[in-house]
């Protein structure tokens, strides 16, 4: 995982922390340099998620088998007003902006947070939206939808993640 544009660094290790426990797999905070107007739209003053994934595919560590970036500034993608994240479906990166799920209980900021990095991380192991509104990989488009599902995968998802994971040692 890696951040970039004020992202508090206890949200990243919580973030880490939470992946651990929800994928069973060993999480690493890594640094990668971040060009400070990289797909930044001046019109909107948001910045585009997918330019945003496509820097991060340059970069391929070796031993690392997803990239998780989490942004502190607005992401957009083209159609959509803003997005809370993105990810390549079945690939290695994704990107979370925190941007739009602050608030004041910096708790409800940190669950929302690992929402949102399961979802997206989800879809890098192949996951499709499910239709159970408790379940992590349920699509939110607003914070009453992030709210309202949980941080970890239904049954059925987290059989096909479990087919996807990799083994352990
Ligand atoms: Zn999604
Ligand atoms: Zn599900």
């Amino acid at each position: 995982m890696t951040a970039f544009g004020g992202v508090e660094n206890r949200i990243l290790i919580a973030s880490a922390r939470n992946v651990r426990e929800i994928f069973g797999i060993e999480v690493r905070i890594s640094s990668v340099p971040f060009p400070p107007k990289l797909g930044f739209n001046p019109q909107r003053r948001q910045f585009h998620a997918g330019t945003l994934l496509e820097y991060l595919s340059r970069f391929d560590f070796p031993d690392l088998i997803k990239l998780v970036a989490v942004v502190g500034f607005d992401l957009y993608e083209e159609g959509l007003n803003f997005v809370f994240g993105e990810a390549q479906l079945g690939g290695k990166n994704a990107v979370v902006s925190i941007h739009r799920l602050r608030d004041p209980d910096e708790r409800l900021t940190f669950e929302r947070t690992f929402k949102e990095v399961n979802h997206e991380l989800g879809h890098t192991f192949g996951l499709t939206h499910c239709p159970d509104p408790t379940c992590v990989m349920s699509f939110s488009n607003s914070l009453t939808e992030v709210d309202r599902k949980g941080r970890d995968f239904c049954d059925g998802c987290r059989a096909k993640l479990s087919a996807n994971l990799p083994l352990q040692a």
